[in-house]
């Protein structure tokens, strides 16, 4: 099994991962226990695994290099689309802090069970059953929002749930050629920067 150090010295090595945060939460957070447990010995291999329904677990790399532009902060409002194991909510919630908030949706009941399981000792996150395209409308507009499902434009309803000068990031373009956006919400528009190609399954 390879260890969890080694997927460190390897991002420490190669300057693919350069916030101190991001080494913190993935020390603190145990990949072993959100994948499937026949893949448990493959929890530290920088590959995505299986989730049933159709659904995986990103790469380690993909999950950092999206933080990495989200760039969650203590105290941060955060919605995710796609909670799949709960890894990346498990993540974001360490990430905000006590004061910070994370909520998440999930498509397909049993993931939403599964990952609800998985993330009920974290109680800065809220699981959410439901069709993430939407969103999920709350009291305060949120900071951030991070989709881990492609699709081929931005949901307007994201859009209007982002606070100005908020991010986005998400997977945008069809199935053989998506690339991951940082998108920042200007009081007149979206400024996008693509942060590379990658491979997600559909957001629905
Ligand atoms: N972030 C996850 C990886 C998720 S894979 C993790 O850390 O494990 C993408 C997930 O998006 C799948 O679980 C899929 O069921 C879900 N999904 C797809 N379309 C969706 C939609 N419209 N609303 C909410 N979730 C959706």
């Amino acid at each position: 099994m390879l260890a969890k150090n080694q997927l460190l010295s390897y991002w420490k090595a190669k300057k693919i991962i350069k916030a101190e945060q991001l080494f913190q939460a993935f020390l603190a957070i145990k990949r072993e226990d959100f994948v499937l447990p026949e893949y448990r010995h493959q929890a530290y291999e920088d590959t995505p695994l299986p989730l049933g329904h159709g659904a995986t677990i990103s790469q380690p790399t993909t999950v950092m290099l999206m933080l990495q532009a989200l760039k969650p902060k203590q105290g941060d409002n955060i919605l995710e689309i796609g909670t799949g194991s709960g890894y990346n909510a498990a993540l974001l919630s360490y990430l905000v802090g006590i004061k910070g908030k994370v909520t998440t949706i999930e498509y397909v009941k049993e993931l939403f069970d599964y990952a609800s399981e998985r993330l009920k000792d974290f109680k800065n996150v809220k699981v959410i059953y439901g069709d993430g395209k939407y969103g999920y409308k709350q009291k305060y507009l949120y900071n951030k929002i991070i989709v881990t499902a492609a699709s081929d434009d931005i949901p307007q309803a994201l859009i209007e749930q982002l606070r100005v000068n908020g991010t986005l990031v998400m997977p945008i373009g069809p199935f053989h050629n998506q690339q991951v956006f940082k998108i920042k919400k200007t009081k007149k528009e979206l400024k996008r920067k693509s942060i590379g190609n990658f491979i997600f399954v559909p957001l629905k």
